[in-house]
């Protein structure tokens, strides 16, 4: 080689050598609200690493989770289609008493194994929350490894409390759990420890903040003379310990020289639900289990140095139902017409090389709610005659323009309803749904 060559190749290194396939960490947390993460207004309970990634990465402004609960979000997540387009619209209820039929239907196919059939090595270390029947076992559905729980929620610090949903090595029960929070994220630092070599998928949803008020004293210390309130201290503990477990991730992809080629991404399944935990989704209206912004619009960060933009923020509308296709172009796959996907691979939009949006529309649909967004508008309804709003202008949803605007009331209306036509009846309906009383009856119309 001479020095020309030589200077050449400095110059225009081989692409090969140039991109590796990155790492994927998904971090999932749990009934976590808006106004949740100091990178989206908390002022009392410090979330540095979680900030973080937002200010190495993107933070959206106007990311949605396609329904303002547990389980529907996380099928919409694993597949990238909206869940009720194959019936998984509700929760199971209770694992003692989960409907028979629960499970994240067996004609989906699910995020891991997307990734695995692209060469990556996957594991998971929390709560699944999409079936506990053997055939619905996350290892069934593509991760390698697994610990956690199958069910909805569960005891912090008690393996065993729950028999019907107990914490879980693959399919072993095991009999003693550190705090949940922490151990999860200890077994997702294993993993990044035992793959730092081959590219991997890493899944952690963490139960925290969800139910039960549990917290470590090591956790509730760093509150001590600063909040009174015992259930916010709680919380705050509880959202603390949750921020020191995304830092031991954080720090374990650095140890490894990881952080450059890794895409990760966190979130939260559904809005805060306040009276249950005090957590805060202002300024939106509404809470967990509502389709108002406060039960479906989330924090959302994304960090990829070199491939995603350091410290933008980013408005235009996005859904977790954009994760998948998001994560399968990153890992150099390409998704097939076939997967019949509703999201969109985002990395063109945060770069900047499409200045569009992603969507035109969002929709949602849970019981007798429902809703869309086109633009800034949103129409939505609680069960009753539609409200709309707009967003812009009105974050808070304060002002119902239904009667002044009815001719985008009708045709947004009907755009839910053509969608709508994709969906089926939900699979299962569990005896204490949210909202479902008449169902049964509203089914004919929806
Ligand atoms: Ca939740």
């Amino acid at each position: 080689m001479n020095r020309r060559q030589f200077l050449s190749a400095l110059a225009f290194p081989p692409l090969a050598a140039a991109t590796p396939k990155p790492n994927i960490v998904l971090i999932l947390a749990d009934d976590l609200g808006y106004a949740d993460i100091g990178a989206y207004g908390c002022k009392d309970v410090p979330t540095p690493n979680i900030d973080s990634v937002a200010r190495n990465g993107v933070r959206f402004t106007g990311a949605y989770v396609s329904c303002p609960y547990c389980s529907p979000t996380r099928a919409g997540i694993m597949t990238g289609r909206y869940q009720t387009h194959f019936g998984h619209e509700f929760n199971p209820g209770p694992a003692e008493q989960a409907v028979e039929n629960f499970g994240l239907p067996l004609t989906e196919t699910a995020m891991p194994q997307r990734l695995k059939d692209l060469g990556y090595k996957t594991g998971m270390f929390g709560k699944w929350h999409l079936g506990y029947r053997p055939a619905y076992h996350p290892q069934q559905r593509g991760f390698d490894e697994f610990f956690g729980f199958l069910g909805g929620a569960h005891s912090y610090i008690d393996a065993e409390v729950d028999p019907a949903n107990p914490i879980l090595r693959g399919t072993d029960r095991v009999a003693k759990v550190e705090y949940t929070t922490d151990q999860f994220a200890a077994e997702a630092a294993g993993f990044i420890d035992r793959n730092k070599g081959n590219p991997f998928f890493l899944y952690v949803p963490f139960n925290a903040v969800h139910n039960p008020a549990q917290a470590l004293p090591k956790y509730e210390d760093r509150f001590k003379g600063k909040i009174a309130d015992p259930a916010r201290k709680t919380f705050a503990a509880m959202l603390s310990a949750l921020d020191d477990g995304v830092g031991l991730i954080l720090k374990t992809l650095e140890k490894h020289k990881l952080t450059n080629n890794t895409l990760l991404v966190f979130l939260t399944d559904n809005g805060g639900p306040t009276a249950a935990n005090t957590s805060k989704n202002d300024p939106l209206r509404g809470f967990k289990a509502q389709v108002y912004e406060g039960g479906i619009r989330i924090p959302f960060m994304m960090q990829w140095p070199g491939h995603v933009p350091k410290g933008k923020v980013y408005a235009n509308p996005i859904i977790a139902l954009d994760l998948l296709p998001t994560f399968v172009a990153a890992a150099g796959g390409t998704a097939d017409a076939s997967w019949k996907l509703d999201g969109a691979d985002l990395l063109p939009f945060i770069a900047g090389k499409n200045k569009g949006r992603p969507h035109e529309r969002l929709y949602w649909r849970f019981g007798q709610q429902w809703a869309i967004r086109e633009g800034d508008w949103k129409l939505m309804s609680m069960g009753g005659p539609p409200a709309l709003y707009n967003l812009k202008d009105d974050i808070g949803e304060a002002r119902d323009l239904s009667n002044v605007e009815t001719a985008r009331v009708e045709k947004m209306g009907n755009e839910w309803e053509t969608w709508n036509k994709r969906n089926m009846p939900p699979l299962w309906i569990p005896a204490a749904a949210p909202g479902q009383k008449k169902q049964k009856k509203k089914k004919a119309k929806a």
